[in-house]
């Protein structure tokens, strides 16, 4: 099946007589007749038993996304923060460090440069420029993944994922990438190397604006067994009486270990009714990514040609410095997330913000309707100019997020706002 048509059959086909839509299964449990066979699956969870491990209609959208992505299985989390968390937490422990892109999703970099250093584990950090030589110098003896983002938000930097998981291989660790700007529509990390993907499908898997959620997929291919790095994949689980994740889920080993640990263990599922909504927005995204690099690659040209604005960053435009990365991963669009700086710095941008009557000013992304945010009085409103400076964010910087309105409707909204500036 090609993309359209996976988004709309995967991960579900009723049988004779069944509903044709992915049921809502409202249960936090289910009914079995004896109580040997509870204790069965206590041992090793084959069926569903109870909704915080596994539940039907989250099943049928996790194996649409593994289709999606190409990958052997996923589990859905209840946000992407939760998504980063446990993709890192299922192969790295107190002890243990691991490396990441410095352009990453802000929240992304607090949770690993922050909250899991009180765990115990080590985030280095390196440039999406690093050199072979400047990365392989930033692995340690207990480093045990590399993380990077596909479109990093808001710099919109393209990760260079071949490269880097290349790297990771040789130096025995597993490459995770958060797709979430990209999608599998634009690009599909497993493809070029990658091991594990994440999304937070709250921004366009989901689309509409409806449900935070997260989710992991596991690419299959990682060798965990010739790695020699991760004994909790090859001996066995006292938590799961004995359970080798190697020996008894084969590709599955990852998703199945995160499943039964740290699902299990911290409980951040997402909700069947969340599912069900997340699966409106996949049916759709195919088509709907198309027009969200359509309309963000007409409106950079816009910016572009406007004296009221200083710099536009679209990885679409021709001039973009990751152009070679572009035409490398992302040949079919560049998503529809732009970012510009406003001359006349801060109060010009909350001038221009303020003056748009179309687009919604909100603390969200990749959104179904236009959307805008101001990173140094939201996102990153802690900090001094000389700070955003050094972040690479100035006063005039506004993340524009084009939606699916008339292209022309969204150009008129912008063009009636910077003639307020
Ligand atoms: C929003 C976002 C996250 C966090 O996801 P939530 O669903 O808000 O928890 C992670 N990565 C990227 C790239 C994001 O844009």
């Amino acid at each position: 099946m090609k993309i359209e048509t996976q988004c709309l059959h995967e991960g579900y086909e009723p049988k004779n007589g069944e509903p044709r839509v992915v049921p809502i299964v409202q249960s936090t449990t289910y009914c079995f007749d004896s109580t040997e066979h509870i204790a069965q699956l206590f041992d090793m969870p084959t069926e569903y038993m109870y909704s915080r491990f596994a539940n039907p209609t989250c099943d049928a959208v996790e194996k649409k996304i593994a289709a999606l992505e190409g990958g052997s299985g996923a589990m859905l989390t209840s946000s992407g923060q939760a998504a980063s968390l446990c993709a890192v937490l299922n192969v790295c422990k107190a002890g243990d460090s691991f490396i990441a892109v410095s352009t990453i999703y802000g929240g992304t970099v607090n949770l690993f440069s922050v909250t899991l250093k009180k765990f115990g584990i080590e985030c280095v950090w390196v440039s999406p420029d690093a050199t072979d030589a400047q990365l392989k110098k930033a692995f340690k003896r207990n480093t045990k993944a590399v993380f990077g983002e596909t479109i990093a938000n808001p710099a919109l930097r393209v990760f260079d994922i071949e490269r880097f998981a290349k790297i990771a291989h040789e130096k025995k660790v597993p490459l995770i990438v958060d797709n979430t700007f990209a999608t599998p529509v634009l690009c599909r990390p497993f493809e070029w190397g990658a091991d594990i993907v994440i999304h937070s499908t709250t921004k366009y898997m989901d689309g509409h604006a409806l449900q935070v959620g997260g989710v992991i997929v596991d690419g299959g291919t990682f060798d965990w067994a010739a790695s020699g790095k991760f004994p909790e994949f090859t001996t066995p689980d006292e938590s799961y009486h004995g359970v080798v994740y190697t020996r008894d889920f084969g590709n599955m080993a990852y998703i199945i270990k995160a499943r039964m640990q740290l699902m299990r263990d911290f409980g951040c599922y997402q909700s069947a009714h969340a599912a069900f909504l997340l699966n409106l927005g996949l049916e759709t995204l195919a088509v709907r990514m198309k027009r969200y690099c359509l309309n963000a690659s007409i409106v950079a040209e816009y910016f572009k040609c406007s004296d009221k604005i200083a710099a536009v960053t679209y990885p679409g435009l021709p001039e973009n410095g990751d152009r070679a990365l572009v035409q490398k991963y992302l040949g079919d669009g560049c998503s529809g997330v732009i970012t510009i700086s406003i001359k006349g710095g801060r109060a010009a941008a909350i001038r221009f913000m303020d003056s748009l009557k179309l687009a919604s000013n909100v603390v969200h992304v990749a959104d179904i309707r236009t959307c805008v945010l101001h990173p140094a009085s939201a996102t990153h409103r802690q900090l001094t100019d000389e700070q955003l400076a050094a972040a690479g964010i100035d006063g005039g910087m506004i993340r524009f997020s084009c939606g699916l309105e008339n292209v022309e409707d969204i150009i008129a909204d912008i063009e009636q706002a910077l003639a307020k500036v």
